[in-house]
């Protein structure tokens, strides 16, 4: 899984660096998609970008991501589609219009027994905040997550004894797992994530977005635990990456209702935690199960920990569930 993980490493790196580019320059770069969720220029720029780097160095591989190029064919959105084609073209010399549409419908497949998830830009209400926000790409073979690339860009990371900010978090199964600033080209460095084991002594991380995930229910859990640290509230994949550097103990998800959740949200975290040596599952205890095409048809919500907690957590939940 070398090649793979060099090609995802790359293609993050690149998309990285243009939505951080993007995010100081916001205006004229918004759409409102048609379940009224927000996409920027960044989030298809990220999504050209990869799929084109994916297509070219994996041309069999399908690509399951979150947009698609449908709203940018919209005259009413030709500003947004011309910033996109800006963006991708400064990078990518002599791509036009169609091109760049085209590799952003690259990532329009369904899934298969060997094929790629893209979330772009996931968290795109942080990044449109000015807050943190990630951009997630996993390989997935036979329903397991095989290679994880996340980008998080306004995330503090660090890397072997020193804090920069931004980092791009790796991991191949079986393999550990590694986190490298997103500038530069220093070497990454493996990461673990922390060994308290008392639940009393648990941080927590959750969404900011109150529709997201449930503030009261996990304010219910963490009273259960005994735990007095206040939340950590971030936005997207990046809380995987607090926990997978012993950032925080616990992350909580309680979806609303019987919301599934994407795969895109969360097959690169759920890896790169995993090989820090936490641990992920639903919030009855079930692994996550990524072989049921876009979501996770099988689970509801999702608990990560870094392991020593996990059956604390777990028996929390189950002792405040309503
Ligand atoms: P977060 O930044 O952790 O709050 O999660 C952002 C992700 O939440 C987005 O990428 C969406 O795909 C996803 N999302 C959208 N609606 C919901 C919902 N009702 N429940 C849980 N997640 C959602
Ligand atoms: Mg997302």
């Amino acid at each position: 899984m070398q090649q793979e993980l060099e090609i995802a490493v790359a293609a993050v790196r690149q998309a990285s660096l243009v939505c951080r580019n993007v995010q100081t320059q916001l205006a004229g770069a918004v759409l409102e998609k048609e379940d009224r969720s927000p996409v920027t220029v960044a989030d298809f720029a990220s999504q050209a970008l990869i799929c084109k780097a994916l297509l070219e160095a994996f041309p069999s591989d399908p690509v399951v991501a979150e947009e698609a190029a449908d709203e940018l064919r919209n005259a009413a959105n030709a500003t947004v589609r011309d910033k996109v084609v800006q963006y991708v073209s400064a990078l990518c010399p002599g791509a036009g219009a169609d091109a760049v549409l085209q590799w952003i419908d690259h990532g329009g497949a369904e899934a298969a027994s060997r094929f790629w998830t893209l979330d772009p830009i996931d968290g795109t209400k942080g990044f449109l905040r000015g807050e943190q926000y990630a951009v997630a790409l996993g390989l997935i073979v036979d329903g397991a997550v095989e290679v994880a690339a996340l980008g998080c860009p306004n995330l503090e990371v660090d890397v072997g004894g020193s804090k920069v900010k931004g980092g791009i978090f790796t991991a191949v199964r079986g393999q550990g797992a590694a986190v490298q600033p997103l500038d530069g080209d220093a070497a990454p460095s493996p990461i673990r994530v922390s060994s308290t084991a008392d639940p009393a002594q648990a941080r927590y991380c959750e969404s900011v977005e109150k529709a997201h995930s449930s503030h009261s229910r996990s304010g219910r859990v963490a009273e259960a635990m005994g735990t007095t640290a206040e939340p950590v509230r971030l936005d997207s994949q990046a809380k995987y990456a607090v926990v997978a550097q012993g950032g925080a103990e616990v992350y909580l998800r309680f979806s609303r209702g019987d919301y599934k959740e994407k795969i895109w949200d969360h097959a690169a975290g759920y890896l790169v935690c995993s090989e820090a040596g936490g641990r992920t599952t639903d919030t009855s205890g079930a692994d996550l199960d990524f072989s049921c095409g876009r979501k996770l048809e099988r689970n509801q919500g999702v608990i990560v920990t870094n392991g020593a907690l996990h059956d604390a957590v777990l028996a929390a939940v189950r002792a405040t569930e309503a």
